[in-house]
């Protein structure tokens, strides 16, 4: 590969270097810029940006993008500039996604475009080494098939199911993944693959990724929310990532909403969780079937158009958008995006949702919040580790 590496420190006085590493730095930041982007990026000369390009595209680390690619932005009539973008010779990220039974890889350049993508089937939940050491076997593997080294890998994100101490980076809720427990999975990768590793919980991922390449592109202030295993939020303010102080920013599963309900596997009771969830939606529908399901069976049977399936995730939608009503009210979002398989298998619960926040947040929160199914289906949680990486160089843990 391209052995000129523009983002690394220059040498003391090596002015062209320097610049070289500030445009492509900048170009990483938008994921794609006009020179007259550059220019007010870097405050260069409109001469300097010129030849700095030209260098960059003689060397292989830019290309220019064909018109229909570039043309996004292009405002009043003729020829929109000529947008650029990082190709695989200036770096790539890789992002890897686990679910509770899979794991998905992707790799892909600064500038964000998906060179290569590949899952594989595993139980993730009780064996964090196994579950490790298949992600570094796919971490190998999408290299091999893009034809790169690991020293062409600028950064890596880790996406869990499950929340994440902001301070540790551990899992400490042990019911939720009990085999990955005071593990800190960022730093068992990185032995096993030798490069920097960030990890982040796969809601926020999911987050990111609507918001950089699915239903969300251009917003600046968005919910994706997931009903699955559990119920996660993911939240955007402001075109970035809200964690909260310890991390747990946005575990709307956890909002109480029967004081005399169900214990929830956190302990407490009467969760939102202990409603919505894959087990309670099966265990609502189990004694109209005969056979033990599970929540392909409740998906296989929602795409059917089975009405007690439908009825059962519909009001499932209505549970969860009674409680992200009073999240609008409190954030007031332009977007709410709903994620997960069962959002997928059909309209009912993006619809229920729609319609509880309808009806109870504010008027004036309800009117400026869209509520839709996220567009990016199972890939949102890997995009948005691919989003992330691009930009976590720096980061061991998130701050
Ligand atoms: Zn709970």
């Amino acid at each position: 590969m391209n052995s000129a590496r523009p983002t690394q420190s220059p040498k003391p006085g090596s002015h062209r270097a320097y610049n070289l590493g500030r445009v492509v730095a900048a170009v990483r930041r938008r994921g794609s810029v006009t020179r007259a982007d550059l220019e007010r990026m870097t405050e260069l000369s409109r001469a300097t940006v010129a030849a700095l390009v030209a260098q960059l595209i003689d060397d292989g680390t830019l290309r220019e993008l064909p018109a229909d690619e570039g043309a996004r932005t292009g405002t009043g009539p003729g020829r929109p500039p000529a947008r650029l973008a990082l190709t695989e010779s200036a770096g790539i990220v890789v992002g890897l996604a686990f679910s509770h039974d899979d794991l998905r890889t992707a790799a892909a350049t600064l500038s964000g475009d998906v060179l290569a993508e590949q899952s594989v089937q595993l139980a993730v939940d009780n064996s964090a080494g196994v579950a490790l050491d298949a992600a570094a076997a796919e971490f190998n593997s999408i290299l091999r098939k893009i034809s790169h080294g690991e020293r062409d890998v600028h950064s890596v994100v880790l996406g869990l199911p499950a929340p994440l101490d902001r301070h540790t980076g551990r899992v400490v809720i042990n019911n939720i993944l009990p085999g990955w427990v005071d593990l800190d999975p960022a730093a068992e990768l990185e032995a096993r693959i030798h490069r920097p590793v960030t990890q982040e919980n796969a809601v926020n991922l999911g987050a990111l990724g609507e918001m950089t390449y699915g239903g969300g592109t251009g917003m600046r202030d968005l919910v994706f929310v997931k009903v699955s295993t559990g119920v996660g939020a993911g939240l955007i303010f402001d075109g970035r990532l809200y964690r909260g102080a310890s991390g747990y920013a946005g575990e709307l599963g956890h909002i109480q909403v029967q004081s005399n309900g169900l214990l929830c596997r956190c302990g407490s009771r009467g969760c939102l969780e202990t409603l919505v969830s894959a087990p309670h939606l099966i265990a609502a529908l189990q004694p109209m079937h005969a056979d033990l399901l599970t929540i392909a069976d409740v998906i296989r049977l929602v795409e059917a158009g089975d009405s007690g399936a439908g009825r059962v995730v519909s009001d499932a939608g209505r549970t969860v958008g009674r409680s992200l009503a009073d999240m609008c009210n409190v954030l007031n979002p332009e977007a709410v995006i709903v994620g997960g398989e069962l959002s997928v298998a059909s309209s009912a619960l993006t619809d229920g949702i729609r319609e509880a926040i309808a009806r109870y947040a504010q008027p004036s929160v309800a009117r400026a919040v869209t509520v839709s199914t996220g567009k990016l289906e199972s890939r949102a949680e890997l995009l948005g580790a691919i989003a992330l990486a691009i930009h976590s160089d720096r980061l061991r843990h998130p701050s």
